[in-house]
């Protein structure tokens, strides 16, 4: 992946098939899906891939328990039916995930292992594993530090887990790889029209401050909570179409959580779930559903979220948790569905939500990580009717994700230019230096905001130590960019801004 090569498609004349505004889940997973169609692919991302929502998941992939026990079991079927899919075709970045579910009684005992089992069977043969009944003495073994009083069992069932904006960016890379042009740092700025219908893309590459008006037979759009400014920019009269809701969370040491197990809490005081999931060695507490008003590219969390995840988790918990022992905060925003757009030809479900505007713009929003290459199919499909393009089916249920022997040859590479690159980021942390040169040459990562939350994960996993060590990864970075030290001191004062919004006071 190289950006500045990835650029020179715009430079010519080409009449794109289809250009996808986003480069989350929805919009990389839509230009890989047309790519692998053979469809001129172009994807343009305002900031860096999975800036927005898509790095700031639980990390699940999941079928989604709660919308069981709402009796949408349809939903959560699709869900669990591209659950296997994603643990297949890109197994370096997903795993198969025990949950507990700590139960007080006898009926919660039924009642959530009768559930379970339901969820495990929806999932036919891409079943994970047996949901199984746990005595007490069982799950005080699987979670150590499981409040015991009145405790009576537990449910273990099977889950799947990932890293999301890794997953995003080796999307990125297949799309590339199939054929598509990915580019991040460029935002769309307006629409071009013929007889009122979409037959460009005016855009401009934020890095170089160069403007490009784009010809297209069509254009997704797939902007997850900015999808509002898209849709008005077709046409200005258009209600919101999406009202964001806040979710939060807060990263601890696994000492609070030790094995290897995730903790389920089944129902919280405003009746949702909560999840303790293990991640590169931390564990991941979340989430809250909190509907703002504004929206922002780094949202910030309210107090009382904190408080709700630290007093739900001290509940279950006998290793209290308290503001101090958090290492990271990180905020997501979803975009809530309003209403339907005038126009609109399609609700395909309660999840993710598919509109053609008159103008032949499509939108596809709502929906989760885990069902994205269903939301890219639905969208492609519909872009390959609105832009009249040949018709071909979609193939991205069997689509590996990633080049793990192509990303080890060029690591070696690395390594044997520069054996000093060997050496670790940080002591307490397994990353090393080479992952920092990966990620600029072959990554698109452009600044240290881009290694340090979405490369290599540290600003989620420890604020602390990510500005510690950003003088360090801007140095590395300026050598391979060839950028000069006021581009370092900028990026470092830049960075050490932003993450300090990752650190509880
Ligand atoms: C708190 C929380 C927890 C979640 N946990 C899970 C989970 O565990 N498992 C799961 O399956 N799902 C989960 N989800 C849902 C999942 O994260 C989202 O459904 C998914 O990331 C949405 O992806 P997206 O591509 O639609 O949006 P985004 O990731 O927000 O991508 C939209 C992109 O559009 C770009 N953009 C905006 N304007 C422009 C423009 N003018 N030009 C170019 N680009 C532009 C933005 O920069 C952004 O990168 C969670 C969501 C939240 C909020």
């Amino acid at each position: 992946m190289n950006r500045s090569q990835q650029l020179e498609a715009l430079a010519t004349d080409t009449i794109w098939d289809i250009i996808v505004i986003g480069g989350g889940a929805t919009g990389l997973g839509s230009a890989l899906d047309a790519a692998t169609r053979g469809y001129k692919t172009l994807l343009i991302e305002s900031h860096d891939f999975a800036k927005g929502t898509s790095s700031r998941s639980t990390k699940l992939v999941h079928g989604g328990v709660r919308y069981l026990e709402q009796g949408n079991i349809k939903l959560v079927r699709e869900a669990l039916r591209e659950r296997g899919y994603l643990l297949k075709n890109a197994p370096h970045l997903t795993s198969v995930q025990t949950f507990i579910v700590p139960v007080f009684s006898w009926w919660e005992k039924m009642f959530y292992g009768i559930g379970l089992k339901f969820y495990d069977l929806l999932s036919g043969k891409l079943s994970l594993g047996d949901t199984q009944i746990l005595s007490k003495k069982e799950t005080i073994a699987h979670l150590p530090t499981i409040n015991t009083e009145k405790l009576s069992g537990g449910i273990l069932y099977f889950d799947g887990q990932f890293d999301d904006s890794h997953l995003a960016i080796e999307l990125a890379a297949t799309a590339i790889n199939k054929g598509a042009t990915i580019i991040n740092y460029c935002k769309a700025i307006g629409f071009v029209k013929t007889n009122d219908k979409i037959t460009g893309v005016a855009c401009i590459d934020v890095v170089s401050e160069k403007k490009y008006t784009l010809k297209t037979k069509v254009v997704v759009n797939a902007t997850g909570v900015f999808t509002n400014a898209i849709v008005q920019m077709d046409d200005h009269l258009q209600h919101d179409l999406v009202s964001p809701s806040q979710g939060i969370h807060l990263v601890v040491d696994a000492k609070f959580f030790p094995g290897m197990d995730a903790l389920m809490i089944p129902k919280t005081d405003d009746g949702r779930v909560l999840f303790a999931v293990p991640w590169h060695d931390k564990v991941v507490l979340g989430t809250t559903d909190t509907p703002i008003e504004e929206i922002s590219f780094e949202p910030k969390p309210l107090e009382e979220e904190i408080d709700f995840i630290i007093k739900h988790m001290n509940r279950y918990c006998t290793t209290l948790i308290t503001r101090t022992n958090i290492n990271s905060v990180y905020v997501g925003l979803r975009p809530l569905v309003k209403q339907k757009r005038k126009g609109s030809t399609a609700l395909l479900s309660r999840e993710h939500h598919l509109s053609v505007s008159p103008s032949g713009l499509i939108t596809i929003t709502g929906g989760k990580w885990t069902t994205y290459r269903k939301m890219a199919a639905d969208a492609v499909d519909n872009a390959g009717f609105i832009g009249k393009l040949n018709k071909e089916k979609c193939t991205t249920a069997h689509t590996p994700i990633g080049d793990e022997a192509l990303k080890e040859n060029r690591m070696k590479e690395i390594l044997k230019n520069d054996a000093s690159l060997k050496e670790f980021i940080h002591p307490n942390y397994p990353f090393i230096k080479a992952q920092i040169v990966y990620a600029v040459k072959f990554e698109m990562a452009m600044g240290i905001e881009d290694i340090l939350a979405r490369r290599i994960r540290l600003l989620f996993l420890d604020a602390k130590i990510a500005i510690a060590i950003a003088p360090m990864v801007a140095g590395i970075m300026a050598s391979y960019l060839n950028k000069d030290e006021n581009w370092e001191a900028g990026e470092i004062v830049k960075f050490t801004q932003l993450a300090d919004q990752y650190l509880l006071k």
